[in-house]
């Protein structure tokens, strides 16, 4: 799960950063809201401060609504009533008044994820042996390396999925970005190798997941060629 927090205070963010990484989730930061759209086709859902030093944040919720389906949960330091509606008019899945518990900042990501559904892609099939150890089991949404259970983000495991069903053949950069993410940006060749160097510390197997120079990647069950 990659949270996008938009956040002005770096103390916050700081402490959002770690508080969050304890349950698994990977956080990007932004300290104002302009730059919001770009960061968006690599989020699973936004966090979003609505007192921003730049933009109104409730202007910044909506532009991400129009945008697309990505899930918004709507911080505010204020509490009022007519605030939330407000908040949620102009598109917040959710809303959370500061100072808030950050388990239940985690259930509701997690249901706002439940609420906006899967992750897109294609239909589940039975478990599947990778190689080294390494089992994807699409209908249950569950990595294991040796039996034990490794933690993805949607995301994460949509880039896994894909280059398992191409079966050692190479998956090239615009397949998989446009698979995963829906659609091209400028920053989509960098987001899908951050993914994949997260993949391949998480499994545990750098030699699972080669690099094909200028192409894209491929699965290499045994390990032992590409890199
Ligand atoms: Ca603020």
């Amino acid at each position: 799960m990659r949270v996008l927090v938009v956040e002005d205070d770096d103390r916050v963010a700081a402490a959002l950063r770690t508080a969050l990484a304890r349950y698994g989730m990977d956080v990007d930061r932004l300290a104002t809201g302009r730059d919001v759209l770009d960061h968006l086709p690599a989020a699973d859902v936004v966090l979003l401060d609505l007192g921003l030093p730049d933009v109104d944040g409730l202007e910044v919720c909506r532009s991400i609504r129009e945008a697309g389906e990505t899930p918004v949960i709507v911080v505010s330091a204020r509490g009022r009533v007519d605030e939330r509606i407000v908040g949620l008019h102009h598109g917040a899945d959710d809303y959370l008044v500061k100072p808030y518990d950050v388990g239940e900042l985690v259930a509701r990501i997690h249901a706002v994820r439940r609420r906006r559904g899967p992750a897109a892609g294609p239909p589940p099939t039975p478990a599947r042996d990778l190689g080294g150890g390494v089992v994807l089991d699409r209908a249950r949404h569950v990595l294991t390396v040796e039996g034990g259970e490794v933690a993805l983000s949607r995301k994460e495991f949509a880039v896994l999925a894909l280059l398992a069903d191409a079966d050692g053949a190479v998956c090239t950069r615009d397949h998989l970005v446009a698979e995963v993410w829906g659609r091209r940006w400028p920053g989509a060749d960098r987001t899908l190798d951050v993914h994949v160097a997260t993949l391949r510390t998480k499994l545990g197997r750098p030699g699972l997941v080669a690099t094909v120079r200028g192409v894209g990647y491929r699965l290499v069950p045994d390990g032992r060629e590409g890199g």
